[in-house]
Order: structure tokens, then sequence, then C-alpha cells
């Protein structure tokens, strides 16, 4: 492990400038808030963060990015808190080590395609700056290098299966080839072991049955370009065992046809250097056609640049050849964070250069794929990311709220929403969230959700949800009417109505179950006629026909054989005083004196007009506003159902807090009818206004 002055002296020796005691006390922070926890090697847990922070020596990155790595386990577990890093240690470090402190959350998270999509976009969401990203990346790389110190083979394989899906391919993302690398190497090592075995064995035959191959074959390159007049360096490697084995594992080949398990690297001075290395090379050995790239004229979005061949050696082997510039190869195997650091000396304004460095490359690429994934950055700026408190990762829209949360999880959790804790604290519903916040929905037993919410959600599925609860909602609503009034109507039959003779009315009426009878009731879609003959065939043949809409009705003062029509505005009922508005070709339109329409009748002709002396069984409208609390709208039915009123239509109007608004149109004997019934409504507790409109 790292000893203090060791790391301060590593940072110092890039970064002259760097806050001495400031590191110091990071250090000691440390290793005080981890105090005697223990890491799975035995080792005191703070050598872990002081690794992390040495691994970002490396990458010669700021002190703050140090300081952050050092800190980074601090606050997810230990008693210590953001504000005191904060205090302690500046804003800036506070934001980075909040950041990976969210970042390290997700470990927790259920593993399945969707979420490890979702991971990878939230990781990248959470690294606009993109230090945070790389204390993350070095932390991985640290936990793999320790992993086979867990001892449940299932953890470590679950650690390193995150490790190959998401952690690797992040770093390559970014540009870090030297952490995919060896991310992937110690991941096959746990996810194929007997793979990876047969591999490293098949390679030490190789080595052992040519010493010296590799160095024999970079001498002939390095001879090659000499005899040209070229001073380059030349390094060659095995490819590491993941990579060999990816290849058999795409290509479906056995070890021994896996022909080019070497890779040579040639650095020179300048790209002109590159272009002219690759015509001698391709000059003095064959080359494998379709092999070649260049990254140089083309880097990779990550800002890698190199050009890549591959060539026969001998006749049985190929191998492949990188030649860059010294300067490339620094940036290749660091990627960005090389790019970065780099940067730094001539940049005051380091931390927001990540974001521009970033840009530049995109400016700078060509493929319009590459540019693509590169975009997909700054799309995830209007998304946020957002957690369960078991872990579970959610993507939301920007503005989101708990609601829209609640509903994301699961429609039933949405409907059964009262509050809501946002990291730990109770919020009001409406609160957008934040990424990486932790959110806890909190449920009530007869929760249903408002209407009100529609003010403020943003999804659709919240929205689509909530209309939908409230409709039904309604429809329950106008069904218990409705059963009020079924009582009232069955009570009119000969015989006691039970349950199987709703059933077979039902199905009589074609319907779907008794709710669909009692809505249909409750809204006036169904005469009591009509009910009644589908409960009992035949047992209204002997009551007097019903008027139909208003027809038992009669008006005096019309010229005989001129129709009418009770006026839809004011639902003039007999004992209304009323006057006719004729027009040529139409029926005579009935108003009640006192109908604000009569103001557009003035091109009509008025006729007195006055009701016939058996008229009864009108349609009168009223606007009832119930105290919003249940039971209230059984009361309002009850009232109608007493005085045998029947329901034509119900519609609520408005849904506010302390009042439901309704509009009623309700079919009446006549004015004195309509009376007791606006009277018996205001006289009940359970309605706070009754009006005819
Ligand atoms: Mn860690």
């Amino acid at each position: 492990m790292l000893r203090q002055y060791e790391l301060v002296e590593r940072v110092k020796e890039y970064d002259p400038d760097a806050d001495e005691a400031l590191l110091n006390r990071a250090y000691v922070y440390t290793v005080q808030k981890h105090g005697t926890q223990k890491r799975a090697s035995g080792d005191p847990y703070f050598s872990h963060p002081v690794e992390v922070a040495g691994l970002m020596t490396d990458l010669k990155l700021d002190q703050e990015t140090i300081i952050t790595a050092l800190l980074h386990d601090t606050v997810e577990d230990t008693l210590a808190t953001i504000e005191d890093v904060e205090e302690k240690f500046g804003t800036e470090v506070a934001r980075l080590v909040d950041g990976v402190t969210k970042l390290s959350k997700i470990e927790a998270m259920p593993e399945n395609e969707r979420a490890a999509e979702n991971l990878r976009k939230f990781l990248l969401a959470m690294s606009a700056d993109l230090r945070v990203l790389l204390v993350k990346l070095a932390d991985r790389l640290h936990n793999m290098r320790t992993l086979h110190h867990i001892r449940s083979p299932e953890k470590r394989r679950r650690i390193a299966r995150e490790t190959m899906d998401i952690y690797a391919p992040l770093a390559e993302r970014v540009g870090m080839y030297e952490y995919m690398r060896e991310m992937q190497l110690l991941a096959f090592e746990q996810l194929e072991p007997e793979a990876f075995a047969t591999i490293n064995n098949r390679l030490e035959v190789l080595r052992q049955s040519d010493v010296g191959q590799v160095d024999r074959i970079a001498l002939d390159i390095k001879q090659a370009l000499a005899a040209d007049g070229m001073e380059v360096e030349v390094w060659g490697r095995e490819k590491h065992p993941y990579s060999i084995w990816k290849k058999m594992a795409e290509r479906h080949l056995p070890f021994e046809q896996v022909t080019d398990i070497m890779a040579f690297r040639v650095l020179t001075d300048s790209p002109q250097d590159c272009y002219r290395a690759l015509g001698v090379l391709h000059q003095a050995f064959q080359f494998v056609p379709g092999r070649f790239k260049d990254y140089i004229s083309t880097p990779k979005n990550n800002g890698y640049r190199s050009l890549h061949t591959t060539l026969f050696y001998d006749q049985s082997m190929r191998v492949e050849v990188q030649i860059r510039t010294r300067e490339m190869h620094h940036t290749n195997e660091f990627g960005l964070a090389a790019h970065w650091a780099y940067k730094q000396g001539d940049r005051p304004d380091g931390a927001v250069g990540w974001l521009r460095d970033l840009i530049e490359i995109v400016d700078a690429s060509h493929d319009a794929e590459e540019l693509l994934e590169h975009t997909k950055l700054a799309i995830y700026q209007d998304r946020i990311f957002a957690f369960t408190p078991k872990g579970a990762l959610f993507q939301l829209p920007k503005g989101a709220t708990a609601v829209d949360f609640a509903f994301a999880v699961h429609t039933d959790l949405g409907a059964q929403t009262v509050g809501a804790k946002i990291n730990g604290r109770h919020m009001p519903l409406r609160t957008p969230l934040g990424n990486g916040d932790v959110v806890e929905i909190i449920k009530g037993k007869n929760a249903e959700p408002q209407l009100s919410w529609l003010g403020f959600v943003v999804t659709g599925k919240a929205r689509a949800s909530i209309r939908r609860a409230v409709r039904l909602k309604e429809r329950a609503e106008v069904a218990e009417i409705g059963s009020k009034l079924f009582e009232e109507i069955a009570d009119r039959l000969p015989t006691k109505v039970g349950k199987k003779a709703i059933k077979a009315a039902v199905e009589r009426l074609e319907m779907d179950e008794a709710e669909d009878l009692m809505f249909a009731i409750g809204a006036g879609k169904i005469s009591d006629r009509e009910v009644m003959e589908a409960i009992v065939p035949g047992s209204t043949a002997d009551l007097p026909q019903e008027a139909d809409q208003g027809r038992a009705i009669s008006i005096k003062g019309l010229t005989p054989g001129v129709g009418f029509t009770l006026a839809e505005c004011c639902h003039p009922v007999p004992g209304d005083r009323i006057v006719g508005l004729r027009r040529p070709n139409e029926t005579v339109q009935v108003h009640a004196i006192d109908c604000l329409e009569l103001a557009n009748g003035v091109d009509a002709d008025w006729v007195d007009l006055s009701w016939g002396e058996r008229s009864h069984g009108a349609v009168g409208r009223l606007n009832v506003v119930l105290y919003n609390r249940p039971g209230t709208l059984a009361e309002m039915a009850g009232v109608f159902a007493r005085n045998t009123a029947n329901v034509m239509n119900l519609e609520l109007q408005q849904r506010d807090d302390p009042f439901h608004t309704y509009c009623v149109d309700l079919e009446v004997q006549d004015l004195a009818h309509l009376t007791r019934i606006t009277s018996a409504l205001r006289a009940n507790d359970a309605v706070a206004q009754a009006d005819r409109i």
C-alpha cells in the first residue's frame, strides 16, 4: 500500500502547486473514517481508497480527483456525510464524491439486460464530469485485482459479470484500453475458469516450443524499418487470453487456428513516420487484405489514434502491427483521461475542460455511428435516473416527480401513493427528482390517484393511469347511485329480487356484470321499465305506458298540428312559466321564462304558452355540489330514490378537494316534484349546494 508521503510526492511530481496539506488531511480522513473496517483480504479497508488514489496519480489527475479517490467510499460506507466532506474539502470535491457515491449504489441492482443498459446510461449521465467516472473505473479495477479474496464464488461471478458487461465497455468508451484489458482479463478468469486455464496452458506450451519468438519477430520488424533508415521502438506481446478467447468464440475457431496471437507496436516520432513505416512493412511482408485501418486520419471518437495492419510473418503465422507516435500511444492507453491531464497544463479552468475536449472530439469525428454514440452523452442530459430503496434503477424524463416514479415502478404502486421520501426525507409529491435520488414511495391502504396530480406529472404512463383510475372511480360512484335506484325499482316488482334474478337480468340485457347494470341505471342509460322487464319479463304489461322523452306533456297555446321541443338549455318542467320560440320550418322551442338563451331569440316569434292539464314527466337539470367524502354520492342517490325520480344522466363536472360538483338530469313529474327534491337535497348533510340550472 502507498504510504501517505509517497502518495503526496507522486502528486507533487506532476503538479508542484498541489495543496500538500489538503492531500494529507484527505489521507488521514479516510484512514480515520474507515477505522478498523477490513477488506475481504484482511487488509485494513483504507488500503483500497489509497490504492485507487494511486491509480489516479498514474493518470496525473488533479488534486480534486486524488482527494475524491481517497474519500470515495467514506460517505457510502462510514459515518461521514457529504456535508462534512464539503466543509473540509470544498464544494468541488463534495460534488465529485457525491457522484461516485451515487454510482456505487447501482451495485445492488438486479441483474437483467434492461437494468444493465440503464446502468450504462446512468453512468454516462452521472459522468458529465468524467472524473467521477474515472474514479469509479479505478475503484472497479482495484476491486477486480483483489476479487480473488472474496470467498463466495457466486459473488465473485456476479462482480466479474458486471465488470465484463458494464465497466469494461465503459472504459473502452472513454478510451481507457489499459483498464479495459485488465478488467476483461480478470473477469474472464472468473467467468470462464476452464477456458482461461486452457488458453494459458496453450500459450505456455507455445512459449516453451519457441522460446524468444516474440522478441525475434520484434527484431525482424525493427530491422526491416532500420533498413529503410527509420529508427523506431518496437514492442511485442502475446495477446491476452481473453482476446484470443473472443476470437475463438466469434469465428468458431479452435485454438490452433487462431493465428494472430501476437501483437506488435511500432512507436515513431511523427505521424508522417507512421505512414512511412506502414509502407516499408507492407513491402517487406505480405499483408492480410481487409485488415488495414487508419485511425490517424480518422481517430476513434474516444480519441484513439493509430494505424493497424496484419502481416503474414511466415506462411502459418499472422501478426498484428499497430503503428503510432509515442504521444498517441500515451493518449491511447489512457484515452480521454490522458488527454485531459495532458491539457490541464495550459488550462486554468481544468474542471470544465473535460467536456470541452469531448466536444472537440465529437467535432473531429467523421464516423456517423461513433458520433451518435458520443452525442448520447448529451441526450442523457434530459433524462434523470432514480433508484428504489432496494437499488432498482428507473430512467425518467427530466422534471419527473415522485408520482411519475411510482407509476414507473408499478401501476399499483402509483395508485396507492400517498407520500414520498426522497433520499430519506419526506418531500411533496410534486417535487422534481434529481439524478441518483433514492425514492421511497409511501403507500396508503385506501389511497387513490388524485386528479390534481395531472397538474404536475410528466410521464405518459402516470398521466394515463391517473385518468383511467379517476374514470373507473367515477364509474364506481355512478354504479353506487344505480344500486340505490335499483332497490327502489325492485320494490315495485311483485317478487323479491335476489342475486340470481339480477344475474339473469344482466344476461338478458347482454351486459357483463351487475355493475354494468347499476352503472346504466345510475347514468340514466336505461329506463325503470326496461330494468323491470329484464328482471321479470312481462311485469310492466299492466303498467300505463311511460311517456317518451316528456311526450306525456301537452302544451296549450300552440297552433294545432305544430310540434314542440322542450329546450335543452333550461329543461322546463310542468309548473314552470314557459314561452315558445317559433321559427319558420322548425318545431316550437319551449323555454322557461327566465332562460338566458331567450336573449338569442330576437329573430323568432314569441308564443305565449302554458302546460296542458295532465302534463307530467319532464327532465329537470340540477347542479349538485357534494362534500368530497365517502358515502355522499349514495346519500344523493338515496334522495332521488326516496322521491322516485329517475336519473337520466349524471356527470361529474368538477372534482376539487373539498367538493365534487355534479350535473344531474332528473326525470320528474313536475315543478313541485323537482322542488321537493331540491329541498330534500339541501337538507342533506352530504350536499353543500343544490340548484336548478
Ligand atoms: Mn471503493
